[in-house]
């Protein structure tokens, strides 16, 4: 097998382009000599989110440093899906694992939220940035998340933009099965919005349904887990619009 394909990947944020050289960053540097035992010459992969995926050398490789020099271009920048993710804040563990499973679903946007039922009130965005980072790397993805700072339901609704339809996932009131908004040219611009583990009060359902870009949908008989119901909401809003 051609060793560009199985090679690192690394998400940088710089313009790539043949023949310029590139600093990975310390952690970066750290993964490939310590973790990965990668020396210098070593393949690996690059993409910044703009401008596809491209082949590059290790051109130096110390403990915190790293050069790349980069080669041919392996992909072109391509459309990837227009699908955010809203969730009430969860523990750190489940925040942390809904952060991993939706970059690698596809997801385009993470927005924390706060609800009345929300169990933590703060996330580390850099910690919850870097953890999509490493999930955009792995899963071969062209892009990482952006990554909201956390907001008040009330905002996250009065904010929604125009033209963009709010999936909500709602468990016990036989909301029909989640189906994500598809057009001829593939799923339109929309968001999944999961609960807190404690579930969205009257109240909240109540303002949620005054919305008219809000869709209640359900997610089976079973009532799952809020970091379960984000994973298993993404996946049948991507595989039914085919992404
Ligand atoms: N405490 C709530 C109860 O017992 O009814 C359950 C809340 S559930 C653990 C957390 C969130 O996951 C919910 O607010 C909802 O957004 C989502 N969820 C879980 N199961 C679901 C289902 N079967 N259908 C739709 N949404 C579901």
């Amino acid at each position: 097998m051609d060793a560009s394909i199985t090679s690192p990947r690394l998400f940088i944020q710089t313009s790539l382009h043949e023949g310029a050289t590139v600093a990975a960053s310390a952690a970066q540097a750290h993964h490939l000599g310590t973790v990965l035992r990668r020396e210098p010459g070593g393949a690996v992969r690059l993409f910044n989110g703009a401008d596809g995926e491209w082949s590059a050398q290790i051109a130096t490789l110390r403990r915190d440093r790293c050069e790349l020099t980069i080669g041919a271009r392996l992909r072109p920048q391509a459309p990837e899906p227009d699908l955010w993710l809203a969730f009430a804040l969860l523990k750190r563990d489940a925040t942390d694992l809904v952060a991993e499973k939706a970059t690698e679903l596809g997801a385009s946007a993470l927005l924390p939220v706060l609800t009345a039922r929300t169990v933590a009130a703060r996330v580390n965005l850099e910690r919850l940035a870097a953890i999509a980072t490493a999930a955009a790397e792995q899963c071969e993805r062209l892009t990482v998340p952006w990554i909201a700072p956390p907001v008040a339901l009330p905002a996250l609704l009065a904010d929604w933009p125009a033209g963009r339809v709010l999936v909500v996932a709602v468990e016990r009131r036989g909301a029909p099965p989640v189906r994500p908004p598809a057009g001829p040219a593939g799923l339109l611009p929309a968001g999944l919005l999961v609960g807190p583990e404690g579930g969205f009060t009257g109240a909240e359902l109540d303002l949620l349904r005054r919305h008219a870009f809000v869709v209640p949908a359900g997610l089976g008989p079973r009532i799952l887990r809020a970091e379960t119901a984000a994973i298993v909401g993404l996946t049948l809003m991507g595989a039914s619009a085919g992404i």
